[in-house]
């Protein structure tokens, strides 16, 4: 498959043939990665996640709520696309508003893995990771809140990018927890998400939590010799399951062999981290899902008896049990007498997360670290809410922190399945993550 690289320098014909294959592949496939075959401009194909608007396409996060509503804008990160010579191609699969780490939340049902179609591609952006691994797109957009870009990747074999908080503008994103979410590359290699981050970051007036900074590319600059001192995180490797240790254990030799310094630290129990994420992830999305009414967006319940008959039904056929079950979680702890126990201690955890990153930073270059505990689930397999929250424990403290990361494949277990590992750099710092990144990748030749 092309890669993004190599399709910068076909021409607008071969792009549309192009195109137009991955189009027919996805349709023939069955992996479910895509629920639109829309377009908009001309340029290299960019699978875009259904959470980012596009001018006139039906975007619906997921959700049956948003059923009829079409995108009145572009999203930032599209108009940066465009401006790039990148064109919006079809809209990706996800967990319904992005809510979920296996895409079978889907109002569209759920995404198959392409490496064993009985086990699911991670989420929420599991359509684009999918895509991605399956040869139907050359590279697509995926949102991370919680993982939700480096752990589908992980899961399929492929890279995903989640950059610092403020990077990449969040205008035009269907919010989920405004202080975690940020939109990131899926690609099929480090340098293809250089370049795709490249097109879609920059300062946005229209994103008041946008950062005013410099803005060199990283692609052309990339230093794969660089010499780094990389953490791992010991305490967290003891709990991954033995292919996820295996993967550590390779990436690490492979490391020291490329020259870099390995040194071992812990961190505090991710227990902590997964509590704190679904205080904050849920009080935010609960009041950014309070605006799906019935009235200004999308869908709309049947011959509503009154106001409050309208508002009730169309939120209750609307959103999709995951979601609810978020909305009654995040109500919870903003509810006066519950604040402070709950949404006020995970805001006061959340800085200690962040110190305890600064403090590894202080002595390090990068962390690695695995993305998930084990490799892709089976579809089904994850019934608990709880069990399925568990899985994230790798990948939340980085958007408490506000961090950049990038999941890249390592290796593959017995079964064939992938195994991504993810490194990990203090803020802004993304030249320097994907100098190491691109170290990694050449030292453990990770072959689809
Ligand atoms: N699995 C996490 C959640 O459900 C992360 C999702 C995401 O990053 N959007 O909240």
């Amino acid at each position: 498959m092309i890669t993004l690289k190599e399709a910068m320098s076909k021409s607008k014909e071969e792009l549309a043939e192009i195109r137009d294959e991955l189009f027919k592949k996805a349709k023939e496939s069955g992996l479910n990665a895509y629920i639109g075959f829309e377009t908009h401009g001309e340029g290299v194909p960019i699978l875009i996640k259904d959470n980012i608007q596009v001018h006139g396409w039906s975007i619906t996060g997921g959700s049956n709520i948003l059923q009829g509503y079409i995108a009145p804008y572009n999203a930032t990160v599209i108009e940066n696309m465009l401006k790039n010579g990148f064109a919006p191609a079809g809209r990706a699969n996800m967990d319904e508003f992005a809510m979920g780490s296996t895409t079978e939340t889907s109002f569209y049902g759920p995404t198959l893995n392409p490496h064993d179609t009985s086990r699911v591609p991670g989420g929420s952006s599991g359509g684009s990771a999918a895509a991605v691994a399956g040869g139907e797109a050359i590279a697509a957009l995926g949102s991370d809140t919680g993982g939700s870009i480096r752990q589908p990747a992980a899961y399929c074999g492929v890279v995903g990018f989640k950059p610092t908080y403020g990077r990449v503008s969040r205008f035009g994103l269907a919010a989920y927890a405004s202080s975690l979410d940020q939109i990131g590359p899926i690609t099929q290699n480090v340098e293809d998400a250089a370049i795709l981050y490249d097109a879609i970051k920059g300062h946005d007036s229209k994103d008041s939590t946008s950062y005013e900074f410099e803005n060199e590319p990283i692609y052309g600059n990339i230093d794969a010799d660089r010499k780094l001192t990389i953490a791992v995180i010991d305490n967290y490797i003891e709990v991954a399951s033995e292919d996820v240790k295996k993967a550590h254990d390779e990436a690490i030799k492979a490391l020291e062999e490329a020259g870099h310094t390995i040194i071992h630290k812990n961190m505090s129990n991710t227990k902590y981290d997964i509590a704190t994420y679904y205080i904050v992830a849920t009080a935010e999305a609960a009041t950014n899902l309070a605006r799906y009414d019935g009235v200004r967006y999308g869908r709309r319940c049947e011959n509503p008896k009154n106001l409050e008959d309208l508002y009730f039904r169309s939120r209750s056929e609307g959103f999709g049990e995951e979601v609810k079950r978020r909305i009654l979680l995040g109500n919870f702890v903003l509810s006066s007498g519950y604040y402070d126990a709950y949404y006020l201690k995970a805001q006061k955890v959340r800085h200690l997360i962040r110190d305890e990153f600064k403090k590894i930073f202080a002595e390090a270059d990068l962390i690695l670290s695995p993305v998930a505990p084990s490799v892709a689930p089976k579809l089904g397999e994850l019934q608990d809410p709880l069990e399925m929250y568990k899985s994230d424990m790798y990948t939340i403290a980085i958007n408490l922190a506000g961090l950049p990361a990038i999941s890249l494949p390592i290796n593959k277990n017995s079964d064939g399945m992938p195994v991504g590992l993810q490194l990990i750099a203090d803020a802004f710092e993304e030249k320097k993550l994907f100098d190491g990144a691109s170290s990694l990748e050449r030292a453990v030749a990770y072959s689809k």
